[in-house]
């Protein structure tokens, strides 16, 4: 067996071009959020930088060689903001029926989840029923409603283990922070599911062509007043704009570097409103196999072990793979030794869910710790129970020149992530009274066509 090392980049990578001294626009971080932005200021003519701390494009979204998604994997349903550039680039995407016929692993086996008791997704779905009909969509932790469920319906405790979990990788939360409200934003923009064929990171590719990105550019500093910022690298580099636009995760906005970069620091109702959003943790595994050990018609499989939530996944030329999604539990588990630890977990849970021969079918494991990511120490936000409001306060700009862009700054998906960008490209162009481009003002483009390329 193969230990995989993160790759360097896998995403092409623009050529460094000297640093301007000013600019009308900067934009901090390359993830999805950050490079749709600066490609849809620069296609109505204004000046952009984009600053990237890390050697790569593509944040939260990274493709390995193999063709495994390290980070995001699904495009959540017909109406996500993604779309549009999919149609655009004229990206292949294919239907991923992931939630269409769960399994768990409970008494020691791994079946499908029906039979004697309601489902995980009919108790997710009575949890959703209970907080509309209660009119609950308070900030109430979703563990009180959970319990309560659980026992009305006597529940087993390995069962409630193992929903508990299985919320619990989906939001990179501990089921005592996360909100009712939170459990209840969409993260979904319609039933179905799909994939890129290329992988993500070909969308993120064709949305950084031909942008100005600086890679290995970590901004330590931003020093602002109304009409102008000056933002410093990690050796005190600096370039001026009239614009920053921060796309800067929040699980690097709750440590203390993010926290003291604005100089003056921020106003408190947005240090506030980062404080109140929780930073989800989560890792993700990914084990290549020389055969597919699962069910062929498996889609999830849920557990009460530590590495949570399994599901089977495809590499480039067919590959065969499992991929799990650790949240804060399981995280805890791998402890301080970590990475090396979780290897040898997730080799030793696949073994008891489907047998001592997996070690043979093993070719590579891949962990990708995204709580401990340098520069994104978190999963994706989700709203705790005391954090109402907060996204709301991050979208509005700061005297027209901070503004905010990312994930957290609406739902914790690429979609969100797209649709943040659009947002402050809107506000930009509203405060610099140029119109709305045909992007920002159009209608999303009806259900998708997953064989080809669309029109
Ligand atoms: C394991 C996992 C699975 C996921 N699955 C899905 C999924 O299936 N579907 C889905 O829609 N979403 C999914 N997501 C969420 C999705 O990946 C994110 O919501 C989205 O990619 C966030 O984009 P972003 O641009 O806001 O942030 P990021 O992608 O995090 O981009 C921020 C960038 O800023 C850079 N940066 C940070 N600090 C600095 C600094 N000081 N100076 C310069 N640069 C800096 C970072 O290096 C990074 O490149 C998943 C996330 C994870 C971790």
């Amino acid at each position: 067996m193969r230990k995989r090392m993160l790759s360097k980049c896998t995403i092409t990578q623009m050529e460094q071009e000297y640093l301007p001294s000013s600019v009308e626009n900067i934009i901090i971080g390359a993830g999805i959020a950050g490079i749709t932005t600066a490609r849809l200021l620069q296609d109505v003519g204004e000046e952009v930088v984009v600053l990237e701390a890390t050697d790569r494009l593509g944040g939260r979204i990274f493709t390995s060689n193999d063709g495994f998604e390290w980070g995001a994997e699904f495009i959540h349903g017909d109406d996500a903001a993604t779309w549009k550039y999919i149609r655009q680039f004229g990206l292949q995407t294919e239907e991923d029926g992931i939630d269409t016929h769960p399994y768990i692993f409970e008494d020691n086996e791994v079946k499908v989840d029906n039979g004697d008791y309601p489902s995980c997704d009919e108790m997710i779905a009575r949890i959703f029923q209970r907080i509309q009909t209660t009119q609950q969509i308070t900030a109430t932790a979703v563990n009180k409603v959970l319990e309560a469920i659980c026992f009305e319906v006597d529940y087993p405790a390995e069962r409630c283990e193992i929903l508990r979990r299985a919320i619990q990788s989906e939001h990179g939360a501990r089921l005592g922070h996360l909100s009712l409200r939170g459990m209840m934003e969409p993260s979904s923009f319609g039933r179905r599911n799909y994939r890129l064929t290329e992988g993500y990171g070909a969308l993120v590719d064709k949305m950084g062509e031909g942008v100005s990105i600086h890679t290995e550019t970590p901004i330590e500093r931003i020093a602002w007043k109304q009409g102008g910022a000056t933002v410093f690298d990690k050796n005190e580099n600096s370039i001026r704009a009239k614009r920053v636009i921060s796309t800067i995760p929040i699980g690097e906005m709750h440590r203390p570097t993010g926290g003291r970069m604005f100089s003056p620091a921020l106003p408190p109702e947005y240090r506030k409103a980062f404080s109140e959003l929780g930073a989800g943790r989560v890792w993700k595994i990914i084990v290549e196999l020389r055969k597919q050990l699962c069910p062929p018609d498996m889609s999830l499989l849920r557990t009460s072990l530590t590495t949570q939530v399994w599901w089977p996944v495809t590499g480039k030329n067919g590959a065969s793979g499992m991929s799990a999604l650790v949240g804060p539990r399981g995280i805890k588990d791998f402890g301080k030794s970590s990475k090396r630890k979780a290897r040898r977990v997730a080799l030793q849970d696949l073994s008891w869910m489907f047998g001592e021969h997996v070690a043979h079918e093993v070719e590579a494991i891949s962990i990708i710790p995204w709580a401990r990511d340098p520069y994104c120490h978190t999963g994706y936000s989700f709203e705790r129970n005391r954090g109402k409001g907060s996204r709301e306060i991050l979208q509005k700009p700061i005297q027209d020149t901070i503004y905010f862009a990312g994930e957290a700054t609406v739902t914790g998906t690429v979609a969100g992530a797209i649709e943040s960008a659009e947002r402050v490209v809107a506000q930009i162009l509203n405060a610099t009274r140029k119109p709305l481009t045909a992007h920002l003002t159009s209608p999303l483009p009806s259900s998708p066509d997953t064989s080809s390329v669309p029109a």
